[in-house]
């Protein structure tokens, strides 16, 4: 079997409030979303799903915020042959720790447009978050499509319009209301995070699968969960629950799965 016969291929390599990167190939192109952990971290993980940091060659930067960014300035000073992509907003608000990341390697992309890479086309779309100008990213691959969605306060059915029927996702389920109004936090960041320029809570996550999934959709993956306000089984149970109560086959017609902190998710074919 030739590489080719696999089509697009992605791990999510950690996901949760304090370190985001996922990985995404094709025949022609290994890419990276965010790098969130440090670049050790980031090693590890890629090693662990057999695949290796040389041989990446694009990464796509959602936002400025320290765990989508940690190892990117690290990553583009040991790796030359990777071009970061990120809008203006996003490059022009990168914390001072990022350093300085070689001119040549950085690439804008703006919000809303798509960049076609030979076999791999990524479209960008804006979301509701409390960062300059915040985006995520869908990937396409022959007639494939893979998704990912965090960090978004709200979910307009626009973006649901944009992003509809893909066939895998990642999408935010990152706190408990309950467990955030109850827990540790201090005032002003429970509202943060409860805004519209927050995160999506494990039943805001349910809605927007709601208004997303369609026939094509086999693969859910639950991300960005917050150590403090959300735990594993919380978040997949009550997701899971109102899928089903909406009459969506959970287990049947799409997998619904976790992700870790720092634990890869095995390699899947889109
Ligand atoms: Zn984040
Ligand atoms: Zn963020």
């Amino acid at each position: 079997m030739t590489q080719e016969d696999f089509g697009m291929r992605v791990s999510v390599l950690a996901s949760s409030s304090s370190g985001n990167a996922t990985y995404i190939e094709t025949p022609e192109h290994k890419v990276l979303v965010d790098a969130g952990l440090s670049g050790k971290k980031l090693a590890a993980l890629m090693a662990s799903i057999g695949r290796d940091l040389n041989d990446v060659d694009s990464l796509f930067i959602t936002h400025e915020h320290t765990d989508h960014v940690a190892g990117m300035g690290v990553l583009a000073r040991r790796y030359k042959q990777l071009t970061v992509y990120a809008n203006k907003g996003t490059f022009a608000h990168l914390p001072k720790s990022v350093g300085k990341i070689p001119y040549d390697q950085l690439a804008l992309f703006d919000m809303g447009t798509t960049l076609s890479l030979g076999d791999l086309d990524v479209e960008s779309f804006g979301v509701s978050h409390d960062a300059a100008e915040p985006q995520f990213y869908q990937f396409h691959h022959d007639d494939r499509a893979f998704t990912i969605l965090t960090d978004t306060g709200y979910v307009s059915d626009r973006l649901a319009g944009t992003i509809r029927d893909s066939d895998a996702y990642v999408m935010e389920a990152n706190h408990d209301v309950e467990m955030l109004r109850e827990g540790p936090y201090p005032w002003g960041l429970k509202q943060r995070i409860l805004s519209d320029y927050g995160h999506l809570s494990n039943a805001d996550g349910a809605d927007a699968l709601m208004s997303v999934i369609g026939p094509r959709t086999k693969r859910v993956y639950l991300g960005h969960r917050s150590a403090h306000n959300n735990t594993k089984p919380l978040a997949h149970t009550t997701v899971a629950e109102l899928l089903k109560r909406e009459g969506l086959g959970v287990d049947h017609d799409f997998a619904l799965l976790d992700t870790e902190r720092e634990k890869a998710e095995g390699l899947f074919t889109v």
